[in-house]
């Protein structure tokens, strides 16, 4: 069967053609169609978000999509940036990075996990999910050049290192989005008959 990825990320899509090839799921480029690449992520979950860039491009093209939805959720910071964190404050990454480290000037709790959510929605409108988390704490500084987004100032549990330093081999296992794949992969098993 075939299913769009809802997504011009190109990362993303070779990461995920290859895990959904072996079961038989062609894997589609999002910035291959014509059709709506910036839906407004009016939900207030990453579920409800992905859900939404799903479900539009199904309509659009008829087709199964997948899209995903993730963010940061600072403790000390009741959660936030959570589903924002794109937006968190205008400007660039490095921008992001330095409001949040203000943000947790003189807090001692640096605790934080990085979200992730993917939804598949099939043609005949079925919907199925997952939600994945990766904890750890933000550092006092940024480091590294990897990655993107908040990765030079977020320590995964286990690690000494931020996502920005201890590189994508590392990360693609660990992070929030490496488990939704894993986890999404095998509803999909569970439910596609082939
Ligand atoms: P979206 O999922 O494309 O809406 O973006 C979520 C935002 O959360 C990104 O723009 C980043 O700011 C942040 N984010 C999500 N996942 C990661 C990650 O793995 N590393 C760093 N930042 C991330």
């Amino acid at each position: 069967m075939q299913m769009i990825l809802a997504s011009t990320n190109r990362g993303k899509y070779a990461e995920l053609k290859d895990k959904l090839a072996p079961m038989g799921i062609d894997l589609l480029f999002g910035g291959d169609f014509d059709a709506p690449l910036n839906i407004e992520e009016t939900g207030s979950t990453y579920e409800e978000n992905a859900e939404l860039k799903a479900r539009a491009w199904v309509k659009a093209t008829g087709t199964a999509a997948m899209a995903d939805d993730s963010g940061l959720e600072v403790d000390a910071l009741g959660g936030k940036p959570g589903i924002h964190s794109a937006r968190a404050v205008s400007g660039s990454d490095a921008d992001r990075v330095n409001w949040l480290l203000k943000s947790l000037n003189g807090k001692t709790d640096r605790s934080a996990r990085f979200a992730c959510a993917i939804v598949v929605i099939f043609a005949s409108g079925k919907k199925i999910s997952a939600t994945e988390y990766c904890n750890g704490k933000i550092a006092l500084s940024p480091a590294g050049t990897g990655g993107f987004g908040y990765d030079p100032i977020f320590i995964p549990d286990g690690y000494d290192k931020t996502f920005a330093q201890i590189g994508s081999d590392i990360k693609n296992k660990i992070s929030h989005r490496a488990k939704a794949v894993k986890t999404i992969t095998q509803i999909i098993k569970s439910v596609v008959q082939f």
